[in-house]
């Protein structure tokens, strides 16, 4: 629980530093794009530097949070709140959306016939084209790419029914190969072998001894290692920022499809700013009585990190960093913001169903009250089901637009302005999984919860 003395320890002025660096980063890539462009490689190496500690660091924490719960009866509750505070969040989110978009109506007499002529006579396969831009802005491999894919209907085949969505969201959380997930980066399998693997270990209290002194002092190093990485943050995020940004200035396309789409991109990022300034700062401080936009600054850098990468399982290190600097339990964000980076994307959610209310509005399809429960269920399976990488949202929009029957190509026409929207939604995802700990903290109450063994290091 949040103790004041124990509030905020972050240092201001890295935040400042990181916030500094997005600003003079996107300057630089509108007055020189081809020389911002060559920043590339710095993004790329910092990037890397992150993801590499993100599935040791999500073993680490996991086990650490269960083995801090001690008996393994009591990972019930926390683990059914979490569950069902991030499906909430994610259904409310995705009502703002719907919301929004019908009330803004933001593709209706914006798109010209001959723009619209342009995808629905594109000839490349949209789903190839989404392979590709998924590939191209997550800077994963093409076997990579398929591995995230493997388990999404909508890519394979088409019209998946709601029973075969969830039949392959259960197959998510199983591996049938733990080293394959962790080399893919799929972390919902690793969390659920973790927390059995921990849950087992807390039935054994005579052998946990060693194992916990391990894994927590390995943990502790990995969380030293973030502490690191942060510091050489404002340049890495610089570098990431004025290459993409530089990429969409020498492109050009950008500004020109702003000028079609802009009513649609700002819909959306209304729907966000909702989602964010409203809805889960209410959700906060009904359950913690607290100031939720001091919690929100104190997580500025996990924010920042999360717009400037485009990737919640890359921002995991420094979500956890940020939430138990802030205050929260240790043995809460430990447990619930891996979770949470995996399955509560209420930013995706959102933008899901508004993206799909949107096609619809172009083509001059309404849609239905049910058809709009249809996109409203299958937008929160789909965004359950992205990867915490950049544009996996809109691979598994296929679902929600198949759903419903909308034509798939139609997505080319919000491609182009959709690494800055994952940028926005990304954030947002992050602030969820950071206000879902502190909702889940309250359950775990500390006064109940034997403290954690003598021997467990719990300092740098
Ligand atoms: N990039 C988002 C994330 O990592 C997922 C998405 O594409 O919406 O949270």
């Amino acid at each position: 629980m949040t103790d004041d003395a124990n509030a905020p320890k972050h240092s201001n002025t890295l935040t400042y530093w990181i916030a500094g660096a997005i600003v003079v980063a996107i300057a630089v890539a509108l007055l020189w794009p081809h020389f911002a462009m060559h920043f590339d490689i710095g993004g790329e190496l910092f990037l890397r530097s992150l993801k590499m500690i993100v599935v040791p660091l999500v073993f680490t924490s996991v086990m650490c949070g269960i083995l801090g719960l001690g008996d393994v009866r009591r990972l019930g509750k926390p683990g059914a709140t979490a569950v069902g505070y991030y499906l909430c969040t994610t259904v409310l989110a995705v009502i703002v959306g719907l919301i929004v978009v019908n009330v803004l109506r933001p593709g209706v007499g914006t798109v010209d016939k001959a723009r619209l002529q342009e995808f629905s006579q594109g000839s490349e396969n949209p789903k190839q084209v989404l392979r590709r831009t998924l590939a191209e802005e997550s800077g994963l491999t093409e076997a990579e790419v398929a591995g995230v894919l493997h388990d999404l209907p909508a890519v394979e085949d088409d019209i998946p029914s709601t029973s075969k969505i969830l039949e392959n969201l259960a197959l998510m959380l199983v591996t049938d190969n733990l080293f394959q997930a962790a080399a893919e980066m799929q972390l919902l399998p690793i969390i659920v072998f973790t927390i059995c693997f921990g849950a087992l270990l807390t039935t054994m209290p005579n052998r946990t001894r060693s194992i916990t002194t391990l894994i927590s002092e390995a943990n502790d190093a990995l969380l030293a290692f973030v502490m690191i990485l942060m510091k050489i943050a404002p340049l890495g995020i610089f570098c990431l920022v004025t290459a993409r940004f530089g990429k969409a200035q020498a492109e050009g396309k950008f500004m020109q499809e702003i000028g079609q789409i802009g009513w649609y991109f700002a819909a959306v990022l209304i729907g966000l700013a909702i989602h964010a300034f409203i809805v889960l700062p209410l959700i906060f401080w009904i359950v913690r009585r607290e100031n939720p936009y001091r919690y929100a600054a104190a997580m500025s850098q996990a924010l920042l990190t999360a717009f400037s990468t485009a990737s919640s399982s890359a921002t995991l290190p420094v979500t956890l960093e940020c939430a138990e600097s802030a205050g929260i339990s240790k043995r809460s964000s430990e447990f619930v913001i891996p979770l949470g980076a995996t399955i509560n994307m209420d930013g995706t959610a959102l933008y899901e169903a508004a993206a799909a209310i949107f096609i619809a509005q172009v083509i001059g399809q309404d849609l239905s009250m049910s058809q709009q429960v249809i996109v409203a269920v299958t937008a929160t399976l789909a965004a359950i089901g992205a990867a915490g990488i950049p544009e996996a949202g809109l691979v598994t929009m296929l679902i929600v637009l198949n759903a419903v029957g909308l034509p798939l190509e139609y997505i080319g026409l919000i491609l182009s302005v959709d690494w800055l929207l994952d940028r926005f939604r990304t954030a947002v995802n992050v602030f969820g999984d950071s206000v879902g700990a502190a909702v889940v903290a309250v359950t775990i109450p500390e006064d109940e919860i034997p403290e954690p063994p003598a021997y467990a290091p719990t300092g740098q």
